[in-house]
């Protein structure tokens, strides 16, 4: 089997993820770890997976296949991700969904440029539930699609909290209202408003001394935050939030529900419950390296997106035996 050689470029919750993919994928091979940071600071999951610091990238471009980018989308991937680009294959899960647009001229131009391919916002979302949303409205073009987060751990949250004075630590999770749920599920195309769809849950440890009402109402009313849903704020031990709060779940659901006539509703629901959002993204981004690996071979360069990568490309399968197994 020729092997499709792997680099992690930036070893984080992603980067750790994506070590631990790999192993699972036999046609993989894991070559590298690179990161900004001196290689005694970074534990590889396998003992020998060799560590280099992200500068020597540029003299390792024939080692190298797909470079998988798992930097932060807010600091990392606007600035790395172009960089790269220009050198490797490159497959990464930028996630500001209103900044893809202008990321993707961004890559686009170098991964052109320097005959690459980059595939861009892979992940679960943006990602899968993109590829279940676009699914839905071309097949009921008559209809509406839903898009439920969680119950789930969200990270831009939890840092907000973080800031608000006197909270020592915490996590929030993002629920999905189960009667909205039901409402979408079962074809009524209702209209809801965002404090409709979701609730939001904050565990928060408190400093020696905060006013835990003052702390409540900080976070209840933040604006873009917390300000247009219902919150429940609990107040928590540190050793309570170590042992109860470390994981980081995630998931939801893209429901598209529609009308093919007006005497028939037909509805698509498409759902992902993950015990860990990282390690599940990183499957995502490895599969997508293999299907980065074939346009490349192929000769598709440029940026891409998980809209123009066939779902076949993603299978270690042949064509041959998807058609004969899974058709
Ligand atoms: P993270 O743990 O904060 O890691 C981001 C980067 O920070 C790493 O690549 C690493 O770069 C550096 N870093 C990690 N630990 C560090 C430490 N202890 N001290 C200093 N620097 C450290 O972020 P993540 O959880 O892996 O998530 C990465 C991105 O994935 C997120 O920003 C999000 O946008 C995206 N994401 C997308 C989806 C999706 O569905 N599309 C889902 C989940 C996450 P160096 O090794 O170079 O220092």
């Amino acid at each position: 089997m020729q092997m499709i050689r792997v680099a992690i470029a930036g070893h984080g919750n992603l980067g750790r993820g994506v070590e631990a993919a790999i192993a699972k994928n036999p046609d993989m091979q894991l070559v590298g770890i690179y990161s900004r940071r001196a290689p005694e600071q970074i534990q590889p999951l396998h003992a020998g997976t060799a560590i280099h610091a992200m500068e020597t990238l540029v003299g390792h471009t024939d080692r190298i296949d797909v470079l998988i980018l798992c930097g932060g989308s807010k600091e990392d991937l606007p600035e790395q991700g172009p960089q790269l680009a220009a050198l490797f294959n490159t497959v990464d899960s930028f996630d500001t969904h209103a900044r893809i647009p202008e990321y993707f001229a961004a890559v686009n131009a170098p991964a052109l440029a320097h005959r690459k391919t980059a595939l861009i916002s892979a992940g679960w979302d943006p990602g899968m539930f993109s590829v279940n949303r676009v699914m839905g409205e071309a097949l009921l073009p008559d209809g509406a699609t839903y898009t439920f987060w969680g119950r789930g751990l969200s990270q831009g949250h939890s840092d907000a909290i973080r800031r608000v004075p006197g909270v020592a630590a915490g996590v929030q999770y993002t629920l999905p209202v189960p009667q909205a749920v039901d409402k979408v599920r079962s074809g009524a195309r209702p209209s809801l408003a965002t404090r409709e769809k979701h609730t939001r849950e904050c565990f928060v440890v408190l400093n020696a001394g905060a006013d835990a009402q003052a702390v409540r109402q900080a976070i209840v009313t933040m604006p873009h935050y917390f300000d247009e849903y219902d919150t429940a704020v609990n107040f928590i031990t540190a050793e309570e939030l170590r042992q109860n709060h470390s994981a980081m779940p995630h998931g939801g659901f893209v429901i598209r529900s529609g009308n093919t006539t007006d005497a028939h509703t037909q509805v698509i629901e498409y759902g992902l419950k993950l015990e860990s959002n990282p390690e599940f993204t990183a499957s995502v981004l490895v599969a997508y390296a293999r299907a980065v690996h074939r346009l490349q071979q192929m000769g598709q360069f440029g940026a891409k997106t998980v809209f123009d990568v066939p779902p076949g490309l993603l299978s270690a399968k042949s064509a041959e035996q998807l058609r004969a197994e899974q058709l």
